[in-house]
């Protein structure tokens, strides 16, 4: 298996959306051994508190904590996630970079723009970057054609009924120190804001508590104590073995 090679790719239009909304899912795959990576789009620079700078060590720190084998930022700019063929093209790159089988992407629909422009963005890109007539180079060298086998949006502000909750008790600690990595970002009571930050949606001390109870709420669905829900938009699930592949579900009725 190629150095570069991942089991999921995760994509973020800002680096600390992964880790606020899939951290637990991402955590518990490095756990089971697979290999994961998280790609942001953006910088997160109209972010209202913070810097790029501080934002960067945070990603990279919260990336320490989850484990993950690659993050990569490809610098588009925050606030304008364009669907243009030069940005599906650099989505397409990453893909084959990685050769993931399950990516996973932001909400359809969301408070903030750039979360549904950027899953529209990277589901765009999953189609083409099967194709062997769409060429990308990396680092001057060819890429070989790779679409990923399946996609799963994760849960932002706008809820959805979701296809599939992940069980991620396990690694609930984990990934809140995941999430609490990004202090500029999220309530930190050692963060000394300055005048000019605002207090905002994630900022809010009550924000860290809704991740709690939105998963709390989500893990009592599949009888578990914390889950995170997934959207999956592309077709029916496969099934070889019913008894096995519902082997899991043990919800609260
Ligand atoms: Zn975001």
């Amino acid at each position: 298996m190629d150095r570069e090679t991942l089991d999921v790719l995760a994509f973020a239009a800002h680096p600390d959306d992964v880790e606020l909304f899939a951290g637990g899912t991402v955590a518990l795959l490095v756990s089971q051994g697979y290999r994961v990576g998280i790609v942001d789009l953006t910088r997160g620079e109209l972010g209202s508190r913070g810097s790029v700078e501080a934002r960067e060590r945070e990603a990279s720190a919260a990336a320490g904590i989850l484990g993950i084998h690659a993050r990569v930022n490809l610098g588009f700019p925050d606030g304008d996630i364009a669907n243009t063929p030069e940005r599906r093209i650099e989505v397409v790159r990453q893909i084959r970079r990685h050769r993931p089988r399950i990516l996973l992407v932001p909400a359809p629909d969301c408070r903030h723009p750039d979360h549904p422009a950027a899953a529209r963005l990277v589901t765009d890109a999953v189609f083409p970057a099967g194709l062997v007539k769409v060429r990308t180079t990396l680092d001057g060298r060819p890429q070989d054609p790779w679409r990923p086998h399946h996609v799963l949006h994760y849960m932002q502000s706008i809820p959805f009924e979701p296809t599939l909750v992940v069980d991620v008790t396990p690694v609930w600690d984990t990934r809140m120190r995941a999430l609490r990595a990004f202090s500029s970002q999220v309530h930190d009571p050692t963060y000394e804001a300055s005048p000019e930050e605002p207090e905002t949606f994630i900022s809010h001390p009550a924000f860290v508590d809704w991740i709690e109870a939105r998963s709390r709420t989500w893990g009592y669905r599949i009888g578990a104590t914390y889950g995170e829900p997934f959207l999956y938009r592309h077709g029916p699930i496969g099934v070889d073995d019913l008894v096995r592949s519902l082997e899991r579900d043990i919800r609260v009725r």
